[in-house]
């Protein structure tokens, strides 16, 4: 009897064991935009959940998450990839359960602003919003990867892109909008504010304008002229524009620039919901 119960419980260990080897083999597992997304309602209670996965421990199960409200008056794609960043992500889930348009958004075990994997027992630690280049993947990734777990992260990467492509396509303005919040610089400091993006002029930014009724943290940054100047005849708001060619530091505009894509970034203090939903819907109304 107990011979048998060893034959049976090694079976089962070593049919876990090989489970777990065509696990490894697979690894990394993603799902992908589907087609026909666009004609479905997902609400932000029930989004599309797209999964990429580095193996199978919890820090690697990462997700893009879909909104998507179509025949509306509005039809903009809206970007959100810093998961502490709540309050935009909420106003853009709001302004697309109310105008319409689709909003993807990043969601990681982490939590934070930095995304934290794991490949091939190496912790990798790096922020969503330096990984699109494949120099600062490289250079910004913590710590530095070697060639095989670059390429793990290069797939992250690809597919991360590829929603993207996927998202803004088949649109009347195929722009991307990207979502995020910063500090309040009148309490913590300089960080990041109209007022900084007037210094990255000619490093960064080619034009900057200033409102002086505007909070110097909310502002737009666009990498095309012509949508720096409709905005600036519309509102005159807090507004950089971005050179040609910036510094690579791997930022989604970074990428967009090369792309050619009209790109816009809104960027609002935290817990200013009112100006954030402000900032978002002004873009739902007159970006056609
Ligand atoms: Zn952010």
């Amino acid at each position: 009897m107990r011979s048998y119960l060893f034959f049976i419980l090694t079976t089962i260990l070593l049919q876990s064991e090989l489970l777990l080897c065509a696990e490894i083999n697979t690894f990394p597992a993603f799902s992908e935009l589907p087609a026909d997304y666009r004609a479905k309602t997902y609400t932000p209670e029930n989004p599309l959940i797209l999964h990429f996965s580095f193996g199978p421990e919890p820090i690697n199960q990462i997700e893009l998450r879909v909104v998507n409200n179509p025949r509306m008056k509005s039809d903009l794609f809206f970007f959100h990839m810093h998961n502490n960043e709540v309050t935009a992500l909420k106003a853009g889930e709001k302004l697309v359960a109310k105008n319409g348009g689709t909003l993807i958004y990043l969601k990681h075990p982490h939590g934070q602003r930095d995304m934290k994997v794991r490949i091939n027992n190496t912790n990798y630690t790096f922020d969503p919003n330096r990984i699109f280049t494949s120099k600062a993947l490289a250079e910004k990734t913590q710590p530095i990867p070697n060639v095989d777990d670059l390429k793990e992260l290069e797939k992250f990467v690809s597919w991360i892109k590829r929603t993207i492509l996927k998202a803004r396509a088949n649109r009347l303005r195929p722009a991307v909008i990207a979502l995020h919040n910063n500090t309040d610089d009148n309490i913590h400091g300089e960080r990041l504010s109209i007022l900084t993006e007037k210094k990255l002029l000619n490093s960064d930014n080619r034009m900057v304008h200033q409102n002086p009724n505007w909070d110097i943290d909310n502002f737009y940054t666009a990498t095309w002229k012509s949508t720096f100047d409709f905005l600036m005849a519309i509102i005159q708001p807090n507004i950089s524009l971005r050179l040609e060619k910036p510094r690579n530091i791997g930022y989604l505009s970074n990428w967009m620039i090369v792309e050619n894509i009209e790109y816009i970034l809104v960027e609002t203090e935290h817990q200013d919901e009112e100006n954030n939903l402000k900032m978002i819907e002004v873009l739902q109304a007159h970006l056609k």
